[in-house]
C-alpha cells in the first residue's frame, strides 16, 4: 500500500471510529469476521461407528458443533454414522478419492494398505496414550504420518484415545503359555500378531457377532476395549476372567481429512480444526478414564475377577513383539522407518515416565 492510500485508509477508520463510537480494533476486528463470515465451508464426515455411539460417536459430534460455535457458523461439518454414506472400513478410500471430505476412525484398520499404518496406533506394550501424544507433537510421529498419508492424498489429525485397553475377556483362566495354546480369541491388529506367536488363533470378528461367539463358545476370549464399552456388551455373562491390557496401551483415533480439500480451507478454519480436534482428543480421553473407572466398580460388584497375565506370559509377549517388529521392519520399510522412530521415542521418555507417574502411583 502506498503511504498516501494508507494514510487516506487510516484517516476512514478513524473517521468511522469516531461516528460509531467504536475503537480503530473493533472496526478492524468486524472487518476481518466479515471475511470469515463470507468464506464458508461446509465438511461431509464419515465415521467407522454407529450414530451416537457412546464416547467415541459422541465425541465427533461434540467436535461438530465446537467447529460450528468457533467459526460462528461459516464452518460446517456433518457427520455420518457408519453405512449412511460409506461402509464402516469404507472411509479411508472414499476420503482419498474424494466422495467425502475426512472419517473418524483407527489407523490400525488400514494396516492392509501399509503394515506402517498399523504402528499410528500405538504397539503392544509400548508407549501409552500421554508419551504417543508426545511422540506424535514433539518426536516425528505427525511427520511421518503425514507424510506416509499423503501418498493417499490424506490429511491426519488425532481424534481421540482410548487410554489402556483390557487384555480382554476370557472363559477360563490363563495362568501358564500352555493355557493359551490352540485358544481362538477375537483379537485384532499387531497383538493378534503377538498373541498368535504365543499359540493362540486369532479371529477377526465385527462388533455384533463377538457376544453370541463368546456365548456359544465359538470363540474362547474376545478383547474390545475397556470396562466402559465392554460393560455395555455384556461380556461379563459369559466370561468370568477379564485380564488387565498390554496389547493396546492408548489407541490413538484419527480425524483425517482429505488433503487437497483441507489445504483449501481458510487459514482460519484450519486453526479451528486443530484445536477443536486437539479438545475433542482431551475430552475423549479423560471420558474414558471416567467411564472406565464407574463401569469398573459396577464390574467389581458383580465379583467380576480382574486378573493379571502372569510374568511369564508377559515376558514371552514381549520377546514376541520383538519378533513382529523385527519380521515387518524386513518386509516393509515405512514400518521400519515409523517403529524406529516410535522407539527411539519410548527410550527416551520412558525414564521419565517411570521415576515420574510410575513412581507415584506405586507409592501413593
Ligand atoms: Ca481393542
Amino acid at each position: 500500500m502506498k503511504r498516501r492510500d494508507f494514510l487516506k485508509a487510516s484517516a476512514a477508520v478513524a473517521a468511522t471510529a469516531t461516528l460509531t463510537g467504536c475503537t480503530r480494533e473493533q472496526i478492524e476486528g468486524k472487518k476481518s469476521l466479515n471475511i470469515n463470515r463470507r468464506r464458508k465451508a461446509k465438511l461431509k464426515i464419515a465415521t467407522s461407528w454407529p450414530a451416537h455411539f457412546p464416547i467415541m460417536g459422541t465425541g465427533i459430534e461434540r467436535f461438530a458443533k465446537k467447529v460450528h460455535e468457533m467459526s460462528g457458523g461459516s464452518l460446517e461439518i456433518k457427520i455420518y454414522p457408519k453405512n449412511i454414506l460409506v461402509p464402516a472400513l469404507a472411509v479411508f478410500d472414499a476420503t482419498s478419492s474424494g466422495q467425502i471430505d475426512g472419517f473418524h476412525s483407527g489407523p490400525y484398520y488400514w494396516k492392509g494398505k501399509n503394515p506402517a499404518f498399523a504402528l499410528f496406533s500405538g504397539a503392544p506394550l509400548k508407549m501409552v496414550a500421554d508419551e504417543l501424544c508426545c511422540w506424535m507433537n514433539h518426536g516425528s510421529g505427525y511427520e511421518l504420518w503425514r507424510e506416509l498419508y499423503a501418498r493417499y492424498n490424506l490429511y491426519p489429525f488425532i481424534g481421540g484415545n482410548t487410554g489402556v485397553q483390557m487384555g480382554g475377556w476370557f472363559r477360563k483362566p490363563i495362568d501358564s503359555l500352555e493355557d493359551l495354546k490352540g485358544l481362538k480369541m477375537r483379537i485384532p491388529g499387531l497383538g493378534g500378531e503377538v498373541m498368535a506367536k504365543l499359540g493362540v488363533n486369532p479371529i477377526l470378528l465385527p462388533a455384533g457377532e463377538i457376544y453370541t461367539a463368546l456365548e456359544r463358545g465359538t470363540i474362547d476370549a474376545t478383547e474390545w476395549v475397556g470396562p466402559a464399552l465392554d460393560i455395555r456388551m455384556g461380556f461379563y455373562k459369559v466370561a468370568k476372567y477379564y485380564y488387565t491390557g498390554w496389547h493396546e496401551p492408548g489407541s490413538i483415533l484419527e480425524l483425517t481429512f482429505n488433503k487437497a480439500r483441507y489445504e483449501k480451507l481458510s487459514e482460519e478454519h484450519k486453526a479451528i480444526i486443530k484445536y477443536a480436534s486437539e479438545a475433542m482428543t482431551t475430552e475423549m480421553y479423560h471420558e474414558f478414564m471416567h467411564e472406565n473407572a464407574l463401569a469398573l466398580r459396577k464390574l467389581e460388584s458383580m465379583g467380576i475377577e480382574i486378573r493379571d497375565f502372569s510374568p511369564e506370559i508377559i515376558e514371552a509377549a514381549k520377546r514376541a513383539m520383538k519378533e513382529v517388529a523385527g519380521e515387518q521392519s524386513e518386509k516393509s520399510e515405512d514400518f521400519k522407518k515409523v517403529f524406529d522412530s516410535m522407539q527411539s521415542y519410548y527410550t527416551l521418555i520412558k525414564p521419565w515416565t517411570q521415576i515420574s507417574e510410575t513412581r507415584l502411583c506405586s507409592i501413593r
